[in-house]
């Protein structure tokens, strides 16, 4: 089945990498996007939408709780799938995330595997 993903980080590097650990990783996505912040995020889903999100917490303008508040609001973002990326790992913050609707977490550094295991329960 075609999936979408988009890769929302405001260091243009991080997203290069991450895109290239998704790729390491084997998952296959049919179309790629990416935001340097979220509110960019939100404005590129609201032309598309997109399937899975992977998204950081620490970026200008919005950061990613604010993202996933404001995504979960949204018609054309209600379902897709919200998984954050950072360095930070507090649990006060994961939880948070998770009860705003993130569905998922991954800590920078990050392997193939990690993204493998974490994205994979969303691709069929
Ligand atoms: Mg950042």
């Amino acid at each position: 089945m075609s999936k979408s993903l988009m890769i929302v980080d405001d260091s243009a590097t991080m997203r290069k990498i991450i895109m290239k650990t998704v790729r390491m990783s084997g998952l296959e996505f049919d179309r790629t996007e990416e935001a340097g912040n979220g509110a960019e995020a939100l404005e590129k889903l609201k032309s598309a939408a997109v399937d899975i999100v992977l998204c950081d917490i620490n970026m200008p303008e919005m950061n990613g709780v604010e993202f996933v508040k404001q995504a979960r609001q949204m018609d054309c973002s209600k379902n897709t799938k919200i998984i954050m990326v950072s360095t930070e790992s507090g649990q006060d913050l994961i939880d948070n995330l998770i009860s705003s609707g993130a569905n998922g977490y991954i800590t920078k550094p990050f392997t193939p595997e990690r993204f493998q295991e974490k994205l994979t329960p969303f691709m069929n």
